[in-house]
């Protein structure tokens, strides 16, 4: 039987909700079509060739469904599932004791594979490559090198940065998948198919508001159906409809493109402090008191994808659209050339 993520006891109630809701299996899986057709060719043939699938890497935005897809493989595959993260592999005798563990054709996923340290990596390669591992037992003149056979496994990698990624690290990887935000129709029916497993009465224009408020993100679907639902229980009569969507979105301060606070306020200090930039991120980052990582993995991306950013090579530009949606006057770029 595939196993799967242990739930942790301490974990929030929210994290077990949502680890409950994943997909199972490929056909499970709303959207993201290319991804899901290149991998079941990718599954099918090496099941057909009976060997341990190629490793696979995922990359992109945060709540995409990167773990989500690991699981899948595994579970289409009919291996178990071992999951840890670049940063929990302090030593490389970690990742030694994890390699070993493995049985044939076990799914090691590793999420956030872009913090792992180079002397992890350098144990990674030759497992990857030749499912070999290297040991050095004693120390000083005394040391030496032995060379342990390992089980034929697959790696599964996520990272939200690719391009921090090593070149060696990303070469050994067969296949490597980019995920997209979820158009709307797929958000639709992934907060459908969750209020539906989460017996949560919800009429088709509350759905649609919710998932239009999403920002193309399963996850922040998934939390903002949450809080909509607590809403409706204590605000209204427990159905999901439009009025109720949008006046618990408000009050949540999630706007009708999915802009929450943090959002807004990277727009507004671009605009406001900078006059339209160009800003360099860690600028902006300080300005408003968010971590870096943040603004480059969440905020960013889907700022850049609804078009009220630019990236330029002398920083982050708000265009026009970002003006417009805040209700604020735009001068045009002659007013941000002055500057
Ligand atoms: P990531 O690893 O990219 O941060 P996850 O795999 O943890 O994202 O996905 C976040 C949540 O969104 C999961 O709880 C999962 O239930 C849900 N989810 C992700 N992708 C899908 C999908 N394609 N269809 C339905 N639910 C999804």
């Amino acid at each position: 039987m595939p196993k799967q993520k242990q739930l942790d006891p301490e974990s929030k109630p929210d994290d077990r909700v949502d680890n409950a809701l994943r997909p199972q299996k490929l056909n499970d899986l709303i959207g993201q079509d290319q991804v899901k057709e290149n991998l079941s060719i990718l599954i099918d043939a090496a099941r057909g060739r009976e060997e341990a699938l190629d490793h696979v890497l995922f990359y992109g935005p945060p709540g995409l469904g990167k773990t989500t897809l690991a699981h899948v493989v595994a579970n289409e595959m009919g291996v178990n599932v071992k999951v840890t993260a670049g940063p929990a592999i302090e030593r490389a005798g970690d990742l030694a004791a994890i390699l070993t563990n493995l049985r044939q054709g076990d799914v090691l996923f590793i999420d956030e594979i872009h913090r792992l340290g180079r002397a992890i990596e350098e144990v990674l390669y030759p497992a990857m490559e030749d499912y070999s591992l290297d040991i050095v037992i004693g120390k000083g003149p005394s040391a030496r090198s032995i060379r342990l056979k390992l089980p034929r496994f697959t790696v599964v990698g996520a990272t939200t940065r690719l391009a921090l990624v090593t070149a060696p690290l990303r070469a050994r990887f067969g296949a490597v998948y980019r995920l997209d935000y979820y158009d709307f129709d797929a958000m639709k029916l992934i907060v459908e198919r969750a209020a539906g497993l989460l017996k949560v009465p919800a009429d088709e224009s509350g759905i649609s508001e919710v998932a239009r408020r999403a920002r193309g993100t399963p996850r922040i679907a998934l939390r903002l159906l949450r809080r909509v639902r607590d809403y409706a229980q204590v605000r209204a009569d427990g159905v999901i409809t439009s009025d109720v969507a949008q006046e618990a979105l408000d009050l949540l301060q999630v706007d009708p493109l999915g802009l929450d606070d943090v959002d807004r306020r990277v727009l507004r200090t671009i605009i406001e402090k900078y006059n339209g930039g160009p800003v360099g991120l860690n600028t902006i980052a300080a300005s408003i008191s968010e971590e870096q990582d943040t603004i480059m993995d969440v905020v960013e991306p889907y700022l850049l994808q609804l078009g009220f950013l630019d990236r330029t090579p002398q920083g982050r530009v708000a265009t026009k659209s970002a003006y417009e949606h805040l209700g604020l006057d735009y001068a045009g770029e002659a007013q941000q050339r002055l500057l």
